[in-house]
């Protein structure tokens, strides 16, 4: 089965509208046709106006939303809503990163919420699994993933699987310039398709994407690609220079 691998840029909390514009101009200058890779772009809500504005002409690249809120609307003061993004013309939504997890309270019942609104919404969830140091030097790794995705992919059918793409981000590798080694990554992401299978079958198991995010650089991008069960990557720090994210997508359509 063979899976086209998906780039993507989680931009978190930098980049302001203006910054965005300087980088996705010349950025998007250099990958302006289609490729075979998706590459996607995921910057905070207030530069995602005028990141759609540039990214929409471009056939190559898809906008995301770094987080988003499983209410249709209301009282829900400082959320966007599912409606919001569409209309800014959003193809994806990153969900239950480690960052939400761990500072903003998020736990696998509201993720999986999330989950149902943005498939509901016709937009595809970049869902984030992962275990801490602590959790992995206790043992725990198997279960700590196998929770985290039963939990977050409840009542979500084989079908809505297609739209799903999972990002395997060791909480340990996030941010920190330490990375999976590539044996670590792919015995990893290995098991966690192992978990999709039991829950979805070999056929869904075998088709969904898995990202590994995690201190991914120019330097390390080509090897972590090269495995066979790592199918792209989410990339924050790297992601915030035109020329460092342009050698990692690059990585990603020679791998
Ligand atoms: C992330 O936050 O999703 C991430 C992988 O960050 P970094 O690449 O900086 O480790």
């Amino acid at each position: 089965m063979s899976r086209k691998n998906i780039i993507a840029a989680n931009w978190k909390m930098n980049m302001t509208p203006s910054e965005t514009a300087e980088f996705l101009d010349p950025f998007l200058q250099t990958f302006s046709t289609r490729v075979n890779v998706d590459i996607v772009i995921a910057p905070s809500f207030i530069s995602i106006p005028k990141a759609s504005e540039l990214i929409t002409p471009n056939p190559a690249v898809s906008l995301s939303a770094q987080n988003m809120s499983h209410e249709a609307s209301g009282a829900f003061t400082g959320e966007t809503s599912a409606a919001m993004l569409l209309d800014v013309a959003c193809e994806y939504v990153i969900l239950g990163h480690s960052e939400r997890r761990s500072l903003y309270g998020e736990d696998d019942a509201v993720i999986n919420k999330k989950v149902h609104a943005t498939l509901a919404a016709g937009m595809k969830p970049i869902l984030c699994i992962g275990e801490s140091l602590e959790e992995r030097e206790g043992g725990q790794l198997e279960s700590v993933l196998t929770s985290q995705l039963e939990g977050s992919l409840a009542e979500v059918s084989a079908d809505q699987m297609a739209d799903i793409v999972i990002a395997y981000e060791p909480v340990w590798a996030i941010g920190t310039g330490v990375t999976a080694s590539p044996e670590q990554a792919q015995d990893t992401q290995k098991f966690v398709r192992s978990v999709l299978e039991n829950l979805y079958g070999a056929e869904v198991a075998a088709a969904t994407r898995i990202q590994y995010g995690g201190s991914v650089k120019p330097g390390n991008a080509a090897e972590l690609i090269g495995q066979p069960d790592i199918d792209g990557f989410l990339v924050g720090g790297a992601s915030l220079d035109p020329q460092s994210f342009a050698e990692i997508v690059s990585a990603g359509i020679g791998g």
